[in-house]
């Protein structure tokens, strides 16, 4: 006889996890079921971990500024206290430069203002009394190494830049989903690990459960997919394929882990935004930084199957270092190997998560992460459990929309905003700024 369970939660990533504590929290009784040996070890584990409360829409600026609070008080918020140790938050505040490409952050301040989030607004010298390492000349657009103009300064100024105290970055997340996975095993939650889903079972329009690569099936009237870069190929197990206007496939990154310039301080740097350049970067423990990509026009993007791609470091590690030297003249392309990470986004079509219901009774979907969501899992967690509730307790929510409050910025998100039928967000960025 099947294992029946309250919910199943397909993949132990940051968000499944806190999905998996929000249900669990709600009473239910809640499996949550990876393929990998641990909590986090997917996508989540090589993220930047960055926390920064700018994107190109009021929602989603206002969740990502309200995630600030949540990990400003970590530790009450897990309720728990992981024997491997607690994340730590490091609010070093966040960097971004006024460029042509985000229309000198006019929308973005614009936006800032609406839901009450604090910048401080600085002049080239600001900038560099902020961060001696940096270089103010402008670049004018992030070009390919190869391109002949390639770190050649326009003979001017950058216009400044915008300071947003409330940000930084996680130092370790793979950690901060464990933490969440013991908060979720407080609630009574259970994880199973070394599993895989092969196969979603349904039964009169609605889900009936799952089944394991090894035969085992699992009941449950509610599975949800927060499967990260697999979620499409999870939406094609539950025969979702072609239900949804918005859409997920995985994105191949590099994020490249180098030694930072002599003049930078990893202790005091903030997390610094550039789409002048096409990097964004952080500063990591040992006086490192971490630069990723902001995914200019001039790169060629890889679409690729989360099982099968490149593992390895290519050209573009060497490119996203010299990107940053542009900006940080100090800093030196190691001898040594290639530090870093290679890993997948999950990428939608406006590179905004999909929050949502789905066509299949009972089946849910946190996924379309693009990259960019590692900050708002908490909430993410919160919000689909209440979505899940209003749903299963009647409410159609694509005709009449659920609502979610956000306690500390006292704002209400309608959660049709992260629809998978929405138009596609023609403000977004189209990159992992979203
Ligand atoms: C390089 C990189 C940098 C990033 N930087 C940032 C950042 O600075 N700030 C930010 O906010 N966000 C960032 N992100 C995004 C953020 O990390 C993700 O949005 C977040 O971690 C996604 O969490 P998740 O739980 O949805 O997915 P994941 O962590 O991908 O977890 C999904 C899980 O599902 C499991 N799974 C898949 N299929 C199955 C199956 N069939 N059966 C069982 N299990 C399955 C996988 O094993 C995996 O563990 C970054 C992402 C990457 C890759």
């Amino acid at each position: 006889m099947a294992d029946t369970r309250d919910a199943i939660v397909i993949g132990a990533g940051i968000i499944g996890a806190s999905t998996a504590r929000e249900l669990a929290a709600r009473g239910m009784n809640v499996l949550s079921i990876d393929r990998l040996p641990a909590a986090s070890y997917g996508s989540t584990a090589n993220s930047c971990a960055i926390v920064r409360p700018y994107y190109s829409t009021v929602h989603g600026s206002a969740i990502a500024y309200e995630s600030h609070f949540y990990w400003s008080d970590w530790e009450n918020y897990c309720g728990v206290l992981d024997e491997r140790g607690m994340a730590r938050y490091h609010n070093v505040g966040c960097m971004i430069m006024k460029t042509r490409q985000n229309n000198f952050l006019e929308s973005i301040l614009k936006v800032m203002d609406e839901i009450g989030c604090p910048y401080q607004e600085l002049t080239p010298e600001e900038v560099c009394q902020r961060m001696p390492s940096v270089s103010t000349a402008c670049f004018g657009e992030p070009r390919r190494t190869d391109d002949p103009e390639f770190g050649e300064s326009l003979g001017r100024e950058i216009v400044g830049a915008a300071y947003f105290p409330r940000g930084g970055y996680i130092s370790d997340p793979q950690l901060a989903g464990h933490n969440v996975q013991r908060a979720a095993e407080k609630f009574g939650a259970s994880f199973r690990f070394n599993a895989t889903v092969a196969a979603i079972r349904r039964d009169n329009g609605r889900v009936k459960g799952v089944t394991l690569d090894n035969g085992e099936e699992i009941d449950a009237p509610v599975v949800v997919n927060v499967a990260g870069p697999h979620s499409s190929k999870v939406n094609e197990m539950a025969g979702l394929a072609g239900t949804m206007r918005i859409t997920t496939r995985a994105l191949r990154h590099e994020v490249a882990h180098v030694p930072a310039p002599d003049d930078y301080d990893s202790g005091v740097s903030h997390v610094f935004s550039d789409s002048e350049i096409g990097t964004y970067c952080r500063p990591e423990t040992g006086n490192h930084i971490l630069i990723g990509s902001e995914d200019p026009a001039c790169d060629e993007r890889e679409w690729v199957d989360p099982d099968d791609y490149l593992q390895e470091f290519t050209g573009m590690w060497t490119t996203l270092v010299m990107r940053q030297a542009q900006r940080f003249p100090g800093l030196k392309i190691p001898g040594s190997a290639a530090r870093g990470a290679v890993d997948l986004y999950d990428v939608t079509e406006d590179w905004g998560p999909i929050y949502d219901k789905s066509d299949l009774g009972g089946f849910y979907l946190a996924i379309g992460t693009s990259g960019n969501q590692f900050k708002n899992a908490p909430i993410a967690g919160e919000m689909m459990a209440t979505l899940i509730a209003a749903c299963e307790d009647g409410q159609d929510h694509d005709v009449d929309p659920v609502s979610f409050h956000l306690p500390h910025i006292d704002r209400d998100v309608d959660l049709s905003f992260f629809s998978r039928n929405r138009e596609i967000n023609q403000n977004s960025s189209f990159s992992v700024l979203g």
